[in-house]
């Protein structure tokens, strides 16, 4: 992979932060955008902006192929059988939420399991604490092992007849562990329950094949891989969606409306009440292409060889404390002796160097890990070693600068 010329495609990345080049390691917050996705989403609101499956004039019909095609790169990109099984949300947030409230609402009553584990990101988390407040499930955790990870003995003993639901991430947000999703599916199948997989962490970074994983639902959000915000994905297994009720009712979603019934359309527009993200699914399509041009196996090994790199130099460093097992994708969730995160990030910016601090929407995660909040550098296809070096000499100028706590 050529780091250069992908760099070149990254307008925002050329740039001075507080007087030096930006170094920007929080593409697991939100990926930048390359030309080629900005330019998409330029030529779609200047030239055939329309709203789509109504007019019949040429501009609609346009709008209306594009949209549909977004949806042909999306299946293809997660290997799912059909365009009917992918749905544009907002982002992995509302994909989640959709199947809480749709499959969980329809599906679970009191004395029924739902797992998941305390390594997961608050939007895997809440909804699942909402349905089993409303059903009378009972949510339940899997423990993590020291370095967090999963144990597949743990899932055995976790995962029974009773669960009904399995929902996990795919990657750690802050670990950066790697679940072994598709073993997870397995056994959540051996008990009939159905497996949902948080892919905002994996479909980034990694090929992903939604039959091989055999999961019945995976999730994902366009802005943390190279597209616009306001675009995400829910895969699901058709014949799960076909049984579904839609979570949102208006526009665009029916077939019949009468008086005091109605009917909906077929999948996947059952799914997708009201306009919908029009610009959001074209910009998505045009990063797919992005990332299909470069290949995702170039992309994550890319990152692996960053990762490896900065685990090295970080080690190096004193008082410096990496969470998270070997064995992880590309970020490194660290602190330093006891200097408040906020305050790493606050002397590394003032350096151009743009990392994240804070819990990282996984509070009982930072509890798990004794911690109120940690740094994470996270990195993407655009990150270099030098990169790594500028962040390394940044965290030894943090460590002077807050000396007296060394
Ligand atoms: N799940 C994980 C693992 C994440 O890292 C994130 C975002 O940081 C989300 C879910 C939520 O994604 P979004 O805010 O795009 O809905």
């Amino acid at each position: 992979m050529d780091v250069k010329s992908v760099r070149d495609a990254f307008p925002i990345l050329h740039q001075e932060v507080n007087g030096h080049p930006l170094v920007y390691l929080d593409s697991s917050a939100t990926s930048q955008k390359p030309v080629q996705v900005i330019e998409k989403l330029d030529e779609y609101y200047r030239g055939y902006n329309s709203n789509v499956h109504r007019g019949v004039h040429t501009l609609g019909t346009k709008a209306t192929d594009e949209y549909e095609g977004a949806r042909e790169k999306v299946r293809q990109f997660i290997n799912a059988q059909s365009t009917q099984e992918v749905i544009f949300t907002r982002g992995t947030t509302t994909a989640i939420n959709t199947i809480a409230s749709s499959y969980g609402r329809a599906n679970l009553k009191p004395g029924d399991e739902i797992v998941i584990t305390p390594m997961e990101h608050h939007s895997n988390i809440i909804p699942w604490q909402q349905v089993a407040k409303e059903t009378g499930a009972t949510l339940k955790y899997m423990p993590l092992q020291p370095n967090g990870t999963i144990s597949l003995q743990d899932a055995e003993e976790t995962i029974t007849d009773q669960t009904k639901i399995v929902s996990i991430m795919h990657v750690s947000n802050v670990l950066g562990t790697i679940n072994p999703v598709k073993e997870l599916a397995a056994i959540a199948h051996k008990h009939e329950a159905v497996m949902v997989v948080d892919g905002a962490q994996s479909a980034p970074h990694m090929r992903i094949d939604v039959k091989d994983l055999d999961c019945d639902f995976y999730a994902f959000s366009g802005h943390k891989m190279c597209g616009p915000t306001g675009i995400g994905v829910l895969y699901g297994k058709r014949q799960l969606l076909n049984d579904m009720e839609p979570a949102e009712f208006g526009g665009e979603m029916i077939d019949f409306v009468n008086l005091y019934d109605s009917t909906w359309k077929e999948l996947p527009w059952k799914f997708e009440g009201g306009t919908p993200i029009i610009g959001g699914a074209i910009g998505l399509g045009a990063a797919i292409d992005f990332l299909n041009d470069i290949g995702l196996e170039e992309i994550e090994k890319h990152e692996h060889e960053l990762v490896d790199y900065a685990v090295e130099k970080m080690n190096q460093i004193d008082g410096l404390t990496i969470y998270g097992p070997e064995e992880r994708a590309g970020l490194v969730t660290f602190n330093i002796s006891d200097v408040h995160p906020h305050d790493v990030a606050t002397v590394l910016d003032a350096e151009g160097i743009a990392v994240r601090a804070g819990h990282h929407c996984a509070q009982p995660l930072m509890r798990w890990l004794d911690v109120t909040a940690t740094a994470r550098a996270s990195f993407y296809l655009y990150n270099t070693k030098e990169d790594i070096d500028r962040l390394v000499e940044g965290l030894q100028t943090t460590k002077e600068y807050f000396g007296d706590v060394f």
